[in-house]
């Protein structure tokens, strides 16, 4: 968070979260059909000093070109975070990649979707994000971690946005004492696109 990133957001999702802020990945036709190449000179033309390379979508490895292009993407220096819903197999992720996975809490309507299959899967340098939008997520969220042993990777605890006020997440967070993150979109609070 905080780095200057360039963004390639896949289009179509195989889920439909309550609180999805991305519809426009997901319906309509607001996409442009590019090969790997294509998108790979764009980031050097364009971003020569920008290593930083977000996968995401949409649900990127709904795509069987995203693999290829996550390889391109490494070989060619570039810091890659996939970002993945976590319904999705994820064994044939490029090992220099990051890969950032949702676990679904039930606020989402998704839980039943997780592929659990995928935890044996994830690299030391790989994080499990939670949206949290009210203090049933957060306690869902505790007791998952704690049953599933999940704090191997960094928790990355996210507010529903605007469902929940990050402050009284950062709250719950500290009143637990558990070793997780609070990740905020910071493009929102700056107003950013
Ligand atoms: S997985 Fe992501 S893109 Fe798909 S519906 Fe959920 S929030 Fe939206």
């Amino acid at each position: 968070m905080g780095y200057p990133t360039f963004f390639i957001r896949f289009f179509g999702c195989n889920l439909s979260c309550r609180w999805c802020d991305t519809l426009y990945a997901r319906t309509g036709s607001a996409y442009v059909a590019m090969e790997a190449e294509e998108v790979i000179r764009y980031w050097k033309k364009n971003y020569p000093e920008i290593p930083y390379v977000a996968i995401t979508g949409g649900e990127p490895l709904l795509h069987e070109e995203s693999i290829p292009l996550m390889e391109q993407l490494v070989s060619e220096g570039a810091v890659v975070v996939l970002e993945t819903n976590g319904s999705l197999d994820i064994s044939r992720v490029p090992n220099g990649v990051i890969t950032v996975m949702d676990i679904k809490t039930p606020s989402s309507g998704m839980t039943q979707f997780q592929r659990w299959e995928n935890l044996q899967y994830l690299k030391p340098q790989d994080v499990l994000k939670f949206v949290i939008a009210n203090e049933e997520d957060f306690q869902w969220t505790l007791r998952i971690i704690e049953e599933k042993k999940l704090y191997q990777n960094p928790c990355y605890l996210s507010p529903a946005y605007p469902f929940l006020d990050p402050t009284v997440l950062a709250k719950w967070i500290l009143n637990s004492r558990k070793a997780l993150r609070l990740q905020i979109q910071l493009h929102k609070f700056l107003n950013l696109k």
